[in-house]
């Protein structure tokens, strides 16, 4: 399948959730993860009017970056080690992954400029998940008022790798609960606007609870292996 033809049926689904719970689309920013694919079918993606593009590994993000620049949206989605900081804050417009003091630190000392950040929150509780106990978030953002580059711009989720669209819908209920908490604190450094939730399989999920920005890999996409089927 074309990315076009993804994409229109992925924007289809988002129309029908939006009704479904008061929305509108234009409140959801669409981010390709492009981390499974080539160039070419980057390329494809932005040609198609996706300019949101999502990788998780500095590599992956530079080797694209420097192909495509400014051309693109850049979000860094995947878990970031301190050292790495300084390979990708130049070249990114979000980071999805804050969890930790240390992490932030790097990031305010390494970025020549405010980059809204969002804090990544473990809410299932699994132990594979990474991100922030929930019950951690509000002291731990209370703590970066002292990091001048680092705008609190919302909070991102990976939800369970699960079919029970219960399990799911409280997972993503629990973050927006969350995000309205920290947003209620009109704390400048933190407007905390942003809802980054739903991937591949749980996007339109994510959407009728409150999603601004949804992640697609697989079903937008696809990965490398479907590409070269074709
Ligand atoms: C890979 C990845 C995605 C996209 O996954 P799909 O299921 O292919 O849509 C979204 N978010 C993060 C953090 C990822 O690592």
């Amino acid at each position: 399948m074309s990315v076009s033809e993804n994409l229109e049926h992925i924007q289809r689904e988002i129309a029908l959730a939006c009704e479904k719970a008061g929305r509108k689309s234009e409140e959801i920013k669409i981010i390709a993860v492009t981390k499974y694919v080539s160039i070419e079918r980057t390329a494809e993606a932005l040609d198609s009017g996706i300019y949101h593009l999502g990788e998780n590994r500095d590599e992956g993000l530079t080797e694209k970056w420097n192909i495509i620049g400014d051309k693109a949206i850049w979000h860094f989605i995947g878990t970031l080690q301190s050292r790495k900081v300084k390979n990708i804050v130049d070249k990114v417009s979000y980071i999805h992954s804050l969890d930790r003091l240390s992490l932030a630190k790097e990031i305010d000392k390494r970025a020549g400029k405010v980059i809204p950040c969002l804090v990544q929150v473990n809410v299932s509780g699994e132990e594979s998940k990474h991100g922030m106990n929930p019950e951690d978030v509000k002291n731990f953002i209370k703590d970066l008022e002292h990091f001048p580059n680092i705008l609190v711009d919302g909070l991102m989720t990976m939800a369970p790798n699960s079919e029970d669209e219960n399990l799911l819908r409280s997972c993503f209920k629990k973050l927006k609960e969350l995000r309205d908490e920290i947003s209620s604190l009109n704390l400048p450094y933190a407007p905390c606007r942003e809802l980054s939730m739903g991937m591949s399989n749980d996007y339109r999920i994510a959407v009728e609870e409150g999603a601004t920005m949804v992640r697609i890999g697989s079903a937008l996409v696809g990965n490398e292996r479907e590409v070269q089927d074709k």
